[in-house]
Protein backbone atom coordinates (compact mmCIF):
# COMPACT_ATOMS: atom_id res chain seq x y z
CA UNK A 1 0.00 0.00 0.00
CA UNK A 2 3.10 1.99 0.65
CA UNK A 3 6.14 3.42 -1.72
CA UNK A 4 8.99 4.73 0.10
CA UNK A 5 8.64 8.04 -0.56
CA UNK A 6 5.09 8.03 1.30
CA UNK A 7 6.34 5.74 3.95
CA UNK A 8 4.03 7.57 6.68
CA UNK A 9 5.38 7.76 10.60
CA UNK A 10 5.43 5.13 13.09
CA UNK A 11 4.28 7.13 16.62
CA UNK A 12 8.25 6.89 17.27
CA UNK A 13 9.42 8.43 14.24
CA UNK A 14 6.68 11.14 14.11
CA UNK A 15 8.73 11.76 18.08
CA UNK A 16 11.80 11.25 17.00
CA UNK A 17 11.32 13.81 14.11
CA UNK A 18 9.94 16.46 16.50
CA UNK A 19 12.95 15.79 18.93
CA UNK A 20 15.21 16.15 16.53
CA UNK A 21 13.98 19.56 15.13
CA UNK A 22 14.27 20.79 18.49
CA UNK A 23 18.05 19.95 18.73
CA UNK A 24 17.89 16.53 20.74
CA UNK A 25 20.27 13.69 20.49
CA UNK A 26 19.24 10.40 19.11
CA UNK A 27 20.95 9.10 22.02
CA UNK A 28 18.16 10.13 23.85
CA UNK A 29 15.46 8.40 21.23
CA UNK A 30 16.02 4.58 22.62
CA UNK A 31 13.58 2.78 24.01
CA UNK A 32 10.54 4.38 24.08
CA UNK A 33 8.22 3.18 26.30
CA UNK A 34 11.24 2.98 28.92
CA UNK A 35 11.67 6.77 28.06
CA UNK A 36 8.22 7.38 28.77
CA UNK A 37 7.71 5.59 32.23
CA UNK A 38 10.24 8.32 33.30
CA UNK A 39 8.44 10.81 31.92
CA UNK A 40 5.72 12.49 33.37
CA UNK A 41 2.79 10.15 33.72
CA UNK A 42 -0.16 10.60 30.92
CA UNK A 43 -3.31 11.01 31.93
CA UNK A 44 -5.37 8.49 30.67
CA UNK A 45 -9.24 7.75 30.38
CA UNK A 46 -11.03 4.39 29.33
CA UNK A 47 -14.40 4.95 27.09
CA UNK A 48 -16.66 1.91 26.70
CA UNK A 49 -18.13 2.89 23.11
CA UNK A 50 -20.60 0.24 22.34
CA UNK A 51 -21.14 -2.57 24.89
CA UNK A 52 -23.45 -4.96 22.85
CA UNK A 53 -22.11 -8.14 21.99
CA UNK A 54 -23.09 -9.79 18.06
CA UNK A 55 -23.67 -8.41 15.02
CA UNK A 56 -27.28 -7.40 15.45
CA UNK A 57 -28.25 -3.59 15.05
CA UNK A 58 -30.47 -1.89 17.39
CA UNK A 59 -33.36 -3.23 20.23
CA UNK A 60 -36.20 -5.36 19.21
CA UNK A 61 -39.44 -6.24 20.48
CA UNK A 62 -40.85 -3.63 22.25
CA UNK A 63 -37.89 -1.41 22.26
CA UNK A 64 -37.40 -1.43 18.63
CA UNK A 65 -35.94 1.97 16.87
CA UNK A 66 -33.64 2.39 20.60
CA UNK A 67 -30.00 1.65 20.47
CA UNK A 68 -30.05 0.71 24.20
CA UNK A 69 -26.27 -0.68 23.42
CA UNK A 70 -24.36 0.02 20.44
CA UNK A 71 -22.05 -2.86 19.11
CA UNK A 72 -18.55 -3.50 20.63
CA UNK A 73 -16.22 -0.09 20.22
CA UNK A 74 -13.86 0.99 22.91
CA UNK A 75 -11.40 4.13 23.48
CA UNK A 76 -7.85 5.27 25.40
CA UNK A 77 -7.36 7.91 25.46
CA UNK A 78 -3.51 8.43 26.68
CA UNK A 79 -2.62 12.04 26.69
CA UNK A 80 -4.90 12.78 24.61
CA UNK A 81 -4.21 10.13 22.13
CA UNK A 82 -7.08 8.10 20.59
CA UNK A 83 -6.37 4.26 20.78
CA UNK A 84 -9.68 2.64 19.29
CA UNK A 85 -9.74 -1.17 20.28
CA UNK A 86 -12.69 -2.44 17.81
CA UNK A 87 -15.04 -0.62 15.50
CA UNK A 88 -18.46 -2.22 16.13
CA UNK A 89 -20.98 -0.52 13.96
CA UNK A 90 -21.82 2.91 15.27
CA UNK A 91 -17.99 3.59 16.43
CA UNK A 92 -17.93 6.82 14.77
CA UNK A 93 -20.68 8.34 15.86
CA UNK A 94 -19.73 7.19 19.53
CA UNK A 95 -16.23 8.78 19.20
CA UNK A 96 -18.31 12.30 18.42
CA UNK A 97 -20.60 11.34 21.31
CA UNK A 98 -17.11 10.74 23.67
CA UNK A 99 -15.97 14.24 22.56
CA UNK A 100 -13.65 12.83 19.99
CA UNK A 101 -12.88 14.63 16.41
CA UNK A 102 -12.62 11.55 14.23
CA UNK A 103 -9.33 13.50 12.50
CA UNK A 104 -7.55 12.91 15.82
CA UNK A 105 -7.62 9.14 15.66
CA UNK A 106 -4.18 7.66 15.76
CA UNK A 107 -4.46 3.93 16.46
CA UNK A 108 -7.11 1.64 15.82
CA UNK A 109 -6.63 -2.10 17.57
CA UNK A 110 -9.03 -4.91 16.22
CA UNK A 111 -9.34 -8.00 18.14
CA UNK A 112 -10.60 -10.70 16.02
CA UNK A 113 -12.47 -10.51 12.47
CA UNK A 114 -16.31 -10.77 13.69
CA UNK A 115 -18.47 -8.20 11.96
CA UNK A 116 -19.41 -6.52 15.46
CA UNK A 117 -16.23 -5.77 16.42
CA UNK A 118 -14.83 -4.43 12.72
CA UNK A 119 -18.13 -3.68 10.58
CA UNK A 120 -17.17 0.10 11.19
CA UNK A 121 -13.24 -0.29 10.43
CA UNK A 122 -13.04 1.06 7.22
CA UNK A 123 -15.83 3.43 7.44
CA UNK A 124 -14.10 4.82 10.57
CA UNK A 125 -10.77 5.76 9.13
CA UNK A 126 -12.99 7.27 5.50
CA UNK A 127 -14.65 9.75 8.47
CA UNK A 128 -11.49 11.00 10.30
CA UNK A 129 -10.28 11.63 6.19
CA UNK A 130 -13.32 13.61 5.73
CA UNK A 131 -13.01 15.23 8.97
CA UNK A 132 -9.76 16.25 7.86
CA UNK A 133 -6.95 13.42 8.81
CA UNK A 134 -3.83 14.96 7.78
CA UNK A 135 -1.46 12.15 9.62
CA UNK A 136 -1.19 8.25 9.51
CA UNK A 137 -3.36 6.26 11.40
CA UNK A 138 -1.58 2.58 12.61
CA UNK A 139 -4.18 -0.33 12.43
CA UNK A 140 -3.30 -3.57 13.94
CA UNK A 141 -5.02 -6.61 14.05
CA UNK A 142 -4.85 -10.63 13.45
CA UNK A 143 -4.18 -11.57 9.58
CA UNK A 144 -6.63 -10.64 7.17
CA UNK A 145 -6.35 -6.75 8.13
CA UNK A 146 -3.93 -5.51 5.93
CA UNK A 147 -5.61 -7.19 2.77
CA UNK A 148 -9.33 -5.73 4.16
CA UNK A 149 -7.77 -2.36 4.22
CA UNK A 150 -6.93 -2.80 0.68
CA UNK A 151 -10.34 -4.20 0.06
CA UNK A 152 -12.10 -1.39 1.71
CA UNK A 153 -9.93 1.05 -0.25
CA UNK A 154 -10.63 -0.59 -3.44
CA UNK A 155 -14.43 -0.74 -2.67
CA UNK A 156 -14.62 3.07 -2.29
CA UNK A 157 -11.50 4.10 -5.04
CA UNK A 158 -14.22 5.76 -7.08
CA UNK A 159 -14.79 8.73 -4.01
CA UNK A 160 -11.14 8.70 -2.99
CA UNK A 161 -9.89 9.01 -6.48
CA UNK A 162 -12.38 11.73 -6.84
CA UNK A 163 -11.94 13.48 -3.90
CA UNK A 164 -8.33 13.72 -4.24
CA UNK A 165 -8.52 15.07 -7.24
CA UNK A 166 -11.26 17.42 -7.05
CA UNK A 167 -10.42 18.62 -3.43
CA UNK A 168 -6.48 17.81 -3.28
CA UNK A 169 -7.02 15.83 0.02
CA UNK A 170 -3.92 13.83 0.82
CA UNK A 171 -4.42 9.88 -0.49
CA UNK A 172 -6.64 8.37 2.15
CA UNK A 173 -4.46 4.85 1.06
CA UNK A 174 -1.51 6.42 1.98
CA UNK A 175 -2.16 7.51 5.28
CA UNK A 176 -3.54 3.89 7.07
CA UNK A 177 -0.90 1.68 7.78
CA UNK A 178 -2.17 -1.90 8.82
CA UNK A 179 -0.53 -4.09 10.85
CA UNK A 180 -1.16 -7.80 10.54
CA UNK A 181 0.05 -9.59 13.83
CA UNK A 182 1.21 -12.63 13.35
CA UNK A 183 4.02 -12.85 16.40
CA UNK A 184 1.87 -12.23 19.44
CA UNK A 185 3.79 -10.70 22.49
CA UNK A 186 4.84 -6.67 22.03
CA UNK A 187 2.89 -5.38 19.23
CA UNK A 188 2.51 -1.69 19.14
CA UNK A 189 5.34 0.25 21.35
CA UNK A 190 5.46 3.86 21.26
CA UNK A 191 6.68 6.68 24.02
CA UNK A 192 3.32 6.57 25.27
CA UNK A 193 2.07 2.67 25.98
CA UNK A 194 3.76 -1.03 25.21
CA UNK A 195 0.54 -3.11 24.17
CA UNK A 196 0.92 -6.67 24.19
CA UNK A 197 -1.32 -9.58 22.62
CA UNK A 198 -2.37 -12.94 23.28
CA UNK A 199 -4.77 -15.72 22.14
CA UNK A 200 -8.47 -15.87 23.09
CA UNK A 201 -10.00 -19.13 22.74
CA UNK A 202 -12.98 -17.50 20.54
CA UNK A 203 -12.94 -20.59 18.08
CA UNK A 204 -14.02 -20.97 14.99
CA UNK A 205 -11.81 -18.25 14.58
CA UNK A 206 -8.17 -18.94 15.02
CA UNK A 207 -6.70 -15.80 15.72
CA UNK A 208 -8.44 -13.70 18.26
CA UNK A 209 -6.46 -11.67 20.60
CA UNK A 210 -6.92 -10.43 24.06
CA UNK A 211 -4.89 -6.74 24.29
CA UNK A 212 -3.18 -4.92 27.15
CA UNK A 213 -1.93 -1.30 27.84
CA UNK A 214 0.43 -0.75 30.14
CA UNK A 215 1.26 3.16 30.54
CA UNK A 216 2.61 4.94 33.24
CA UNK A 217 2.39 2.58 35.63
CA UNK A 218 -1.23 1.63 34.88
CA UNK A 219 -2.62 -1.65 33.12
CA UNK A 220 -5.70 -2.17 30.88
CA UNK A 221 -6.62 -5.15 29.63
CA UNK A 222 -9.54 -6.07 27.26
CA UNK A 223 -10.55 -9.39 26.65
CA UNK A 224 -11.95 -9.51 23.37
CA UNK A 225 -14.03 -12.52 22.69
CA UNK A 226 -13.36 -15.60 24.75
CA UNK A 227 -14.58 -18.98 26.05
CA UNK A 228 -13.37 -19.43 29.66
CA UNK A 229 -9.71 -18.68 29.51
CA UNK A 230 -8.11 -18.89 32.85
CA UNK A 231 -4.24 -17.60 30.94
CA UNK A 232 -6.15 -14.99 30.53
CA UNK A 233 -6.11 -14.36 34.04
CA UNK A 234 -2.20 -14.41 34.00
CA UNK A 235 -2.60 -11.92 31.54
CA UNK A 236 -4.35 -9.82 33.15
CA UNK A 237 -2.56 -10.43 36.64
CA UNK A 238 -3.22 -6.94 38.94
CA UNK A 239 -4.52 -4.93 36.22
CA UNK A 240 -6.00 -1.59 36.95
CA UNK A 241 -8.63 -2.40 34.80
CA UNK A 242 -9.90 -5.54 33.06
CA UNK A 243 -12.87 -5.07 30.79
CA UNK A 244 -14.38 -8.50 30.16
CA UNK A 245 -16.83 -9.68 27.93
CA UNK A 246 -19.98 -11.45 29.73
CA UNK A 247 -23.04 -13.46 28.53
CA UNK A 248 -25.12 -14.53 30.64
CA UNK A 249 -26.64 -18.62 30.44
CA UNK A 250 -30.08 -18.35 31.49
CA UNK A 251 -31.25 -15.69 28.50
CA UNK A 252 -29.60 -17.49 25.80
CA UNK A 253 -32.36 -19.60 24.62
CA UNK A 254 -34.43 -16.72 24.19
CA UNK A 255 -31.44 -15.03 22.24
CA UNK A 256 -31.77 -18.11 20.46
CA UNK A 257 -35.07 -17.72 19.17
CA UNK A 258 -35.05 -13.84 18.66
CA UNK A 259 -32.66 -14.87 15.61
CA UNK A 260 -34.14 -17.33 13.57
CA UNK A 261 -31.56 -17.67 10.42
CA UNK A 262 -29.38 -18.78 13.20
CA UNK A 263 -29.40 -22.60 13.51
CA UNK A 264 -26.69 -23.83 15.86
CA UNK A 265 -26.13 -20.61 17.55
CA UNK A 266 -26.49 -21.79 21.03
CA UNK A 267 -23.27 -24.14 20.42
CA UNK A 268 -21.33 -21.27 19.23
CA UNK A 269 -22.39 -19.34 21.74
CA UNK A 270 -21.37 -21.76 24.95
CA UNK A 271 -18.21 -23.08 22.64
CA UNK A 272 -16.70 -18.50 22.38
CA UNK A 273 -17.74 -17.13 25.36
CA UNK A 274 -18.11 -16.38 29.32
CA UNK A 275 -21.01 -16.76 31.45
CA UNK A 276 -21.06 -14.15 34.24
CA UNK A 277 -19.62 -17.00 37.29
CA UNK A 278 -16.55 -17.57 34.79
CA UNK A 279 -16.03 -13.81 34.87
CA UNK A 280 -15.61 -13.45 37.98
CA UNK A 281 -13.39 -16.45 38.34
CA UNK A 282 -10.79 -14.64 36.12
CA UNK A 283 -11.06 -11.51 37.69
CA UNK A 284 -10.55 -12.92 40.78
CA UNK A 285 -7.46 -14.95 40.02
CA UNK A 286 -5.96 -12.31 38.24
CA UNK A 287 -7.16 -9.97 41.33
CA UNK A 288 -7.80 -7.30 38.98
CA UNK A 289 -8.35 -4.12 40.57
CA UNK A 290 -11.23 -2.97 38.70
CA UNK A 291 -13.59 -5.32 36.30
CA UNK A 292 -15.75 -3.82 33.85
CA UNK A 293 -18.28 -6.23 31.87
CA UNK A 294 -18.81 -5.31 28.33
CA UNK A 295 -20.01 -6.99 25.30
CA UNK A 296 -23.15 -8.45 26.65
CA UNK A 297 -24.84 -11.15 25.48
CA UNK A 298 -27.44 -11.10 25.10
CA UNK A 299 -27.58 -7.18 24.59
CA UNK A 300 -30.97 -6.48 23.97
CA UNK A 301 -32.71 -8.36 26.75
CA UNK A 302 -34.36 -5.40 29.08
CA UNK A 303 -35.54 -8.30 31.42
CA UNK A 304 -31.59 -9.02 32.51
CA UNK A 305 -31.28 -5.87 35.32
CA UNK A 306 -27.81 -4.68 36.24
CA UNK A 307 -28.18 -7.08 39.72
CA UNK A 308 -28.61 -9.98 37.36
CA UNK A 309 -25.94 -9.28 35.19
CA UNK A 310 -23.57 -9.12 38.60
CA UNK A 311 -24.56 -11.71 40.67
CA UNK A 312 -22.99 -14.42 39.60
CA UNK A 313 -19.43 -12.64 39.22
CA UNK A 314 -20.44 -11.60 42.45
CA UNK A 315 -19.79 -15.18 43.40
CA UNK A 316 -16.15 -15.40 42.87
CA UNK A 317 -15.21 -11.76 42.86
CA UNK A 318 -15.19 -9.44 45.20
CA UNK A 319 -12.99 -6.10 44.19
CA UNK A 320 -14.84 -3.53 42.18
CA UNK A 321 -17.42 -4.37 39.30
CA UNK A 322 -18.46 -1.96 36.78
CA UNK A 323 -22.17 -3.49 34.84
CA UNK A 324 -21.22 -1.22 32.09
CA UNK A 325 -23.15 0.83 29.52
CA UNK A 326 -22.30 3.26 26.21
CA UNK A 327 -20.03 6.29 26.92
CA UNK A 328 -19.18 4.76 30.69
CA UNK A 329 -16.05 6.75 31.38
CA UNK A 330 -13.01 5.95 33.59
CA UNK A 331 -10.25 8.63 35.05
CA UNK A 332 -6.95 6.33 35.67
ZN1 LIG B 1 -18.33 -10.13 19.58
ZN1 LIG C 1 -16.54 -12.76 18.21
Amino acid sequence: MQDDKHKPLTGIDHKRRSLLRAGMSTALLAAPYARMAQAATPAVKLVLLGTRGGPRVGDTGKNLGKFTRMNASNLLLIGGVPYVIDCGYGVSQQLLKAGVTLETVRYVLITHHHSDHELEYGNLLYNAWSSGLSHQIDTYGPPGLEQMTRDFMALNHIDIDTRVADEGKPDLRKLIQAHDITDLGQVLVNEQVKVTAMHSIHPPLADAYAYKFETGGKTIVFSGDTAYNPKLAEFARGADYLVHEVMYAPALEALAKRVPNARTMMEHLHASHTVTEDVGRIAAAAQVKNLVLSHFVPGDDPAITHDIWSEGVRKHYQGKLFVGRDLMEFEL
